[in-house]
């Protein structure tokens, strides 16, 4: 046992990983046996996703020794908006208002990806896939995986939280990312209450959906709250919901990885209301 905990100690990034990939790899699964989608559509647009784990995963293994550096600096400083909290050395009010901050920090972050040009260009990627499955929760262009960790240093270096609380948070948003992009939903009656708090696989759905003003809504990380606080918190039922970005809806571009990678460099006719101003 002791062996046991010890490895994951010394390995905790790896088994985090490996967690992770359990938890997508059942999911994909029980989305073959329990929705109406072949194993062969499935394995198709899994092809356009997959690619997107080697170009992420070193990225963001590589800033993670940043992340740490920038922590550990922060609390050496006693630097960080985390000191400026009432009461912060109580553990519940220390772990509770900096999972509160750091989830602000990431609606923030998913703000202005939408809202700036340049940046919308490659957070549109995410928004291409045609078929909403736990493998677009992978989808996510090299270059916004590095504008994402660099941000992740700005609010750690901003807040000054503890490794223990970032790795925390990590959990929370890993499990909440992949659960909201599954093809499963949850039923009206539970969504209505999970949704007061959570960003709910309902909620992000809406945020898939290819039109306006939907995309600019439920930006929330792992809780809802901050899009109810700031008028961006919107419901629609699946009837109603087509994944997708409405200026890029060709199925040929949206399923090559090549393709994908190259849609930030490419010029597109915006719909008149389709840019987020
Ligand atoms: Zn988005
Ligand atoms: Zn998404």
């Amino acid at each position: 046992m002791n062996e046991i905990r010890a490895f994951i100690a010394h390995h905790e990034d790896e088994v985090q990983v490996a967690l992770y990939a359990i938890l997508i790899i059942s999911l994909w699964f029980a989305e073959i046996f329990l929705s109406k989608n072949t194993a062969k559509s499935k394995l198709k647009h899994l092809r356009s996703n997959v690619f997107f784990i080697f170009t992420g995963l070193p990225i963001q293994l590589f800033f993670t020794g940043f992340v740490i550096l920038i922590s550990a600096w922060d609390n050496r400083h006693h630097f960080g908006l985390i000191n400026l909290i009432p009461y912060h050395t109580n553990p519940w009010v220390y772990y509770i208002s900096l999972f509160l901050m750091l989830d602000l920090c990431e609606y923030t972050y998913h703000v202005v990806m939408h809202k700036t040009e340049f940046l919308w260009k490659f957070h549109l990627v995410h928004h291409s896939d045609l078929h909403v499955d736990v493998s677009t929760t992978v989808r996510e262009h090299p270059c916004e995986t590095v504008v994402r960790t660099c941000f992740l240093m700005l609010w750690v270096f901003i807040c000054g939280p503890l490794l223990s609380v970032l790795v925390l948070r990590q959990t929370f948003q890993t499990f909440a990312n992949i659960l909201g992009h599954t093809e499963f939903r949850l039923s009206e009656r539970v969504n209505k209450y999970a949704s007061l708090v959570f960003i709910t696989p309902n909620l992000h759905h809406v945020h898939h959906h290819y039109q306006l003003p939907y995309t600019d809504r439920n930006y929330g990380d792992v809780l809802s709250i901050w899009d109810r606080l700031f008028g961006t918190y919107a419901n629609l039922d699946k009837e109603h919901t087509h994944f997708g970005i409405d200026t890029h809806m060709d199925e040929n571009m949206n399923s090559k990885f090549g393709n994908i990678l190259k849609i930030p460099f490419q010029k597109f006719e915006r719909p008149g209301d389709q840019f987020h101003s």
